[in-house]
């Protein structure tokens, strides 16, 4: 259901760790979100840069955004490598027509933001720059939290690293104890801020355990899966 909705209060710009996606499937969706051979990425990628606010909600699909790849070529070749999609069917975009990842992104996601980032082609740009400049998987293996199939590492000591390193509080989301998801929040002007935490019995599934898994990408185990 399109529409207009309220102004939104700030940014999340939401990563995700290919390690952890890569453990539940083995597909090779394309030569650059492969979770066999060696293309797999080995630092958090893009899922979206998403409007949110201060209550906890979002809001999604405000208008119809008739995306077009065309507008974005100059982009491709950073989409491909720091956004790629894990999944290797199409998407649904917000009126149930199928799309690609960036497809469905800008038009949840991206026409909700259009006070800030008013098109198709600020909305890619302005993610990358974000995403670029604020390393998360740098500021992670610099503090030691390097991929790991056998490490378990502090929430909180990962939590400190970000928050020493950019003066904000990002919002982690696991699965099975592995880290899938992290989310760095920004003021609409880009500087970082936290990132609304919801009561943890609001979502069991998006809360980490006290030790969480940040598992490496081993391309022999997927491709053994495979022939299995
Ligand atoms: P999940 O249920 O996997 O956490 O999230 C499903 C979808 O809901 C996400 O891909 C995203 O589109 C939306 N979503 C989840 N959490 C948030 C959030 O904190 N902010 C916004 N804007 N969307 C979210
Ligand atoms: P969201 O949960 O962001 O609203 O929706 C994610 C949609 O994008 C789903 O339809 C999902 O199948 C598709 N998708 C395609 N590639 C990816 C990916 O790499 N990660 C996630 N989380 N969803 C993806």
């Amino acid at each position: 259901d399109l529409g207009e909705q309220r102004e939104f209060d700030y940014f999340n710009l939401a990563l995700q760790w290919p390690g952890s996606i890569c453990q539940h499937t083995s597909h090779c969706c394309s030569s650059n979100a492969c979770c066999r051979g060696s293309n797999a990425p080995t630092e958090f990628t893009i899922h979206g840069l998403w409007p949110d606010y201060n209550d906890g909600t979002w809001p999604a699909c405000c208008k119809q955004s008739n995306f077009d790849e065309k507008e974005i070529s100059t982009l491709l070749d950073a989409l491909e490598k720091y956004w790629p999609s894990y999944s290797c069917g199409s998407s649904s975009t917000c009126h149930g027509t199928k799309g690609s990842f960036w497809a469905h992104e800008v038009e949840k996601h991206g026409t909700c933001s259009l006070t800030v980032v008013r098109d198709e082609y600020s909305y890619f740009l302005t993610t990358l720059n974000v995403y670029f400049k604020y390393n998360v998987t740098r500021v992670l293996n610099e503090a030691g939290y390097l991929p790991s199939n056998t490490e378990k590492y502090p929430l909180g000591g990962i939590v400190s690293a970000i928050q020493n390193a950019f003066h904000a509080t990002p919002k982690l989301v696991c699965s099975k104890g592995a880290v899938k998801e992290l989310h760095l929040c920004f003021f609409k002007d880009f500087k970082p801020r936290d990132c609304i935490i919801e009561n943890e019995n609001y979502s069991s599934r998006s809360s980490c355990p006290k030790y969480v898994s940040l598992p490496a990408y081993v391309p022999s185990a997927a491709v053994d899966h495979v022939a299995v």
